[in-house]
């Protein structure tokens, strides 16, 4: 288990969730971050007492510098400071609970300084996965991974031996609150109705993803990176029920699952522990509680995210950073009242046929794209 860590995004969701984590195992919480919600991050910092803090929008930085000060914390500002947290002198593990690209920098800072990451942050994967896994790579540090699908899939591939023999991957989906919509339907679903997820309790702009199979999209790239398959591989399957969080075939067709409440304090703590297992404050599964356990297929061709995406990570190079800057911006959009829910998956869709980015590619250039695809967007839909 690892003794100390650093929470990037501590006061999201998963940020939360990780912090629950930390007090049961009694983690060293060395570093903790925010963007504006300075409160919360005042109250983790007097519980936890990390030695250094980073609130990355700059105004709400100087807000926070009296409590910094107070509890002799060294307070880190901006971008450069998510930065600096994830490159620290001190041995520790660096959980990034980041959402959106602004994540990315700071993986790749805490594999250039040997850090081992437990990643949620599945952004720094689909808009940089080539420049991160080489990172991980040349520096010898180990990826975990904290979204509950590839957890599951890790957790599957933990007999070596089969590992080497894989043939397939499932992936499962929830299906989010509008499956089996068909595209009419999904023209006139509102805020409200997409911001509620059926199974779980996440931030709002993956509640959002979650709602249009964008989040599925990601998670087939982010899967064809941790795992260096190919996306034909990989098979996305509707689950409901949100139990089987996802599976492995091999060569013999045996497929072998991991399934829990969902409930991500487990595939969090699990990052954190690995290989070794605890007791968890995510409850057990009662089998005898549980009625049907049903699969069926997704519809890209209703959610065009999905499609996106699909398409996306089969032409390779920029691509999925392109779809992904689409998306982030349409979200943003959607999450202000600016345009509909339909118009997320069409414009993320029509971005895919406005660019060409084959190939490999530089830090730069995927700033770059993330760049052009948000002003596509804004251009399409803010005319
Ligand atoms: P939240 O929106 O709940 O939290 C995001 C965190 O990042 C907050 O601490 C927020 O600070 C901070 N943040 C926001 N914008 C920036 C920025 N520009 N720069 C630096 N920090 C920023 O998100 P979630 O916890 O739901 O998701 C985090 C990541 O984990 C995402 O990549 C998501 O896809 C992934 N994930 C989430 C799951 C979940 O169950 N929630 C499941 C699997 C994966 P502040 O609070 O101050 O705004
Ligand atoms: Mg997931």
């Amino acid at each position: 288990m690892y003794k100390n860590i650093i929470v990037l995004g501590s006061t999201g969701s998963i940020g939360t969730q990780t912090l629950d984590v930390c007090r049961k195992h009694n983690i060293r919480v060395l570093a903790l971050s925010a963007n504006r919600n300075t409160a919360l991050l005042e109250q983790q910092a007097r519980e936890f007492r990390p030695e250094y803090v980073c609130v990355t929008d700059t105004q709400t930085a100087e807000e926070f510098a009296p409590v910094a000060g107070e509890l002799g914390i060294k307070l880190f500002k901006g971008k450069e400071g998510l930065v600096e947290l994830a490159s620290l002198k001190e041995d520790a593990l660096v959980l990034n609970a980041v959402v959106g690209i602004a994540g990315l920098d700071a993986t790749l800072a805490a594999a250039n300084s040997k850090k081992d990451i437990a990643l949620a942050n599945k952004e720094s994967l689909v808009t940089g996965g080539q420049l991160v896994m080489d990172a991980v790579k040349a520096n010898g540090v180990k990826l975990l991974p904290v979204d509950s699908e590839h957890s599951a899939i890790f957790q599957c591939l933990q007999d070596h031996e089969s590992a080497k023999s894989l043939k397939k991957i499932i992936l499962t989906a929830s299906g989010g609150p509008f499956f089996g919509f068909d595209s009419s339907r999904l023209e006139t679903v509102t805020k409200a109705q997409a911001l509620k997820h059926p199974n779980w309790s996440m931030g709002s702009k993956i509640t959002i993803d979650s709602a249009t199979l964008m989040n599925k999209g990601l998670e087939l790239i982010e899967a064809v990176w941790l795992f260096g398959v190919k996306p034909e591989d990989v098979q996305i399957v509707v689950h409901r029920q949100s139990i089987i969080h996802s599976a492995v075939q091999y060569a013999d067709n045996s497929v072998i699952a991991q399934l829990g409440s969902p409930d991500m304090r487990l595939p969090i703590q699990y990052a954190i522990t690995y290989p070794e297992r605890y007791d968890c404050p995510a409850p057990a599964l009662d089998f005898y509680a549980m009625k049907d356990l049903t699969f069926e297929r997704p519809d890209p061709d209703t959610f065009l995210c999905l499609k996106a995406a699909m398409e996306a990570i089969e032409k390779g190079g920029l691509y999925p950073c392109a779809v992904n800057g689409a998306n982030e911006r349409a979200v943003q959009l959607f999450l202000e009242d600016k345009i509909g829910f339909a118009d997320i998956g069409r414009v993320v869709y029509k971005t895919l046929s406005h660019f060409n980015f084959q190939g490999e590619y530089t830090l730069k250039e995927v700033y770059e794209t993330d760049k052009k695809a948000r002003a596509f967007v804004d251009e399409q839909l803010l005319k």
